[in-house]
């Protein structure tokens, strides 16, 4: 009845294909469109924001609890002022989300599920690697630490952008409001640093950014 929805890129994929750190940014759009394509039309009317809760827990079937100490989970000691923002156990099927972070930006809680899920989709089945934790870190002030990241954190990382900011819905909601990020933060239920992140993968008001 309805033809079927397409999160293809309107400009045929990502400004940068390969990120800093290795990760094949172009094949992790295609992983988040494909995850976007099989939410049904009854569940989303394909516009922003991205249900992002229903796809974690109704699509894949994962629980999300928040948790104060995620770090202590793993028994790592984190340096002063850093935080982690999520963890995935992957046996229990359970995506931990850090307390502090929550209150502080809620929309980050957004990304961490997302980027717990990558690691759901994409790295679960590999060998566990229980002294790294699968958990992006940042400074308190939020600013990610841009030191290099193993390969499984910056795929996540791409593929978590790429599926609460899909280049189908953000390339034309960016152009609708001329790159206005209080209006776009509103309509996708951002953070201003993914919104920064995602419009140099994409290539889009480089005017603005420089
Ligand atoms: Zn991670």
């Amino acid at each position: 009845m309805t033809a079927a929805r397409s999160f293809a890129d309107p400009d045929g994929g990502p400004a940068i294909t390969l990120d800093h750190h290795g990760a094949d940014v172009a094949a992790m759009e295609l992983a988040a469109i494909s995850v976007l394509q099989s939410v049904p039309a009854e569940v989303w009317d394909g516009t922003p924001p991205v249900p992002i809760n229903w796809i974690v827990k109704e699509l894949y079937g994962l629980h999300v609890m928040n948790h104060g100490d995620i770090a202590s989970v793993v028994g790592v000691k984190l340096d002063e002022g850093k935080t982690m923002s999520g963890l995935l156990l992957p046996d229990r099927g359970v995506i931990l989300v850090d307390e502090g972070e929550l209150a502080k930006w809620p929309n980050r809680k957004r990304f961490t599920m997302a980027h717990e899920l990558a690691h759901w989709i994409l790295h679960r089945d590999a060998p566990p690697s229980k002294e790294t934790p699968r958990a992006t870190i940042i400074s308190s002030d939020g600013v990610r630490n841009d030191d290099p990241l193993p390969l499984a954190e910056a795929e996540a990382n791409a593929f978590a952008a790429a599926l609460l900011l899909p280049a189908a819905l953000f390339r034309p909601a960016f152009a609708a409001c001329d790159g206005d990020f209080p209006t776009l933060i509103d309509e996708f239920a951002s953070t201003n640093a993914a919104l920064e992140r995602r419009s140099k993968t994409l290539g889009v008001g480089a005017a603005n950014s420089a």
